[in-house]
């Protein structure tokens, strides 16, 4: 590499989303010993630099050549904390974007719910990030930023992440897999604790499937039929349920590991018992999951949410068909942080 592409390089990509051995590469081309390169490592994984001049235990005279390389972490625009504990962010992206993270506390857990994309364009009808429109895919280093910004937050180590905030994350595969394997190594979260959820895109399931990952797919299924489905997911039009599926059993042969299926319940719409027998019908022995997630309010369409006992009844009719379930609950709620509530127009920045 000649001088000018390693100055650019230096210059042009964050060192967040980096492994030990690429920021150790990387301070040896600046004629710096390699044990930099760990401490590096230290500083922007677990000390929270937000600035090379942050790093006290490097020279002096080194940090100030320096000055001009991003770290590349996000600044905090807005917190907004809802009563159950849950904090909903929006952080600023280096040219003025505007993402939401949520922080979810529960018992012995910490849960960061991470966004994969600026907006959206997948304008599922029951979310508010869809109704906004889409502008861009993150980086690797915006999306790890996401999960160091709750750490040092709540002040308590990340224990799972679910990629459920803004975003497909299968329309931005490369940077999602990048991210995955720095929260695992750098961050040094369990990929098992890693869930991304995706409504389904052609060949991706399949591609994922492929990288062998330990991380948990979960598939946002939504209907037990591909007409509700159509009505919910615009993409469904060109995605089949039943090829959907198809793909999801591949990922099953392919990966020895069960698919979480995500159901939004809506009154009247896909709540109904024959809905639960339609849906037991295509996972029968299917080694899967349902996820219940009980549909909660935004402002331009007006589902509605089913009673409790109409949940309930759902429940027992899948459990009667043998298929596995839970039933999500809702946090954040009070904050507009709750599972397709982010939208990040709107706020204003406050002091806190
Ligand atoms: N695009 C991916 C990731 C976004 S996930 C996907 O669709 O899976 C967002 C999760 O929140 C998904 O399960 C999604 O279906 C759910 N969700 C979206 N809008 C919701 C709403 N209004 N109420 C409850 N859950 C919602």
């Amino acid at each position: 590499m000649t001088l000018l592409t390693s100055t650019e390089t230096i210059r042009s990509t964050p060192l967040l989303g980096q492994s030990l051995a690429k920021l150790t590469e990387w301070v040896q081309q600046q004629d710096q010993p390699s044990y930099r390169g760990k401490q590096l490592h230290e500083w922007i994984y677990q000390k929270g630099a937000r600035s090379l001049l942050d790093i006290s235990v490097f020279p002096k005279q080194w940090r100030s050549e320096l000055a001009g390389v991003e770290i590349g972490r996000s600044t905090l625009h807005y917190r907004s904390p809802a009563p159950d504990g849950t904090v909903k962010y929006l952080l600023r992206l280096s040219d003025g974007q505007i993402i939401e993270t949520v922080g979810i506390p529960t018992e012995n857990r910490l849960t960061v719910c991470v966004s994969s994309q600026v907006g959206c364009p997948m304008a599922c009808d029951f979310c508010a990030t869809g109704k906004g429109g889409f502008i861009r895919n993150l980086k690797t280093h915006e999306i790890v930023d996401q999960v160091l910004t709750v750490q040092e937050d709540f002040g308590q180590r990340v224990s799972n992440i679910v990629f459920m905030g803004m975003g497909e994350p299968l329309l931005n595969t490369d940077h999602v897999l990048s991210a995955v394997r720095c929260l695992n190594q750098d961050v040094g979260i369990g990929q098992r604790l890693i869930t991304i959820s995706t409504v389904g895109i052609p060949g991706r399931i399949r591609r994922l499937a492929e990288q062998q990952l330990q991380a948990t797919l979960a598939v946002s299924l939504h209907a037990s039929n591909q007409y509700v489905r159509e009505q919910l997911i615009p993409s469904a039009q060109q995605y089949p349920l039943e090829a959907l599926l198809e793909e999801c059993r591949d990922y099953v042969r392919l990966t020895g590991r069960r698919v979480t299926f995500e159901y939004i319940v809506l009154a009247g719409l896909n709540d109904q018992p024959e809905h639960a027998i339609e849906l037991a019908n295509h996972l029968r022995g299917f080694q899967s999951h349902v996820n219940l997630i009980p549909y909660n309010p935004i402002q331009e369409v007006d589902y509605k949410r089913p009673s409790p006992r109409q949940i309930q009844a759902f429940v027992a009719a899948l459990k009667a068909e043998h298929i596995a379930v839970s039933v999500r609950r809702s946090r954040g709620l009070a904050a507009d942080a709750a599972c397709g509530q982010l939208r990040a127009s709107g706020l204003q920045p406050a002091a806190h």
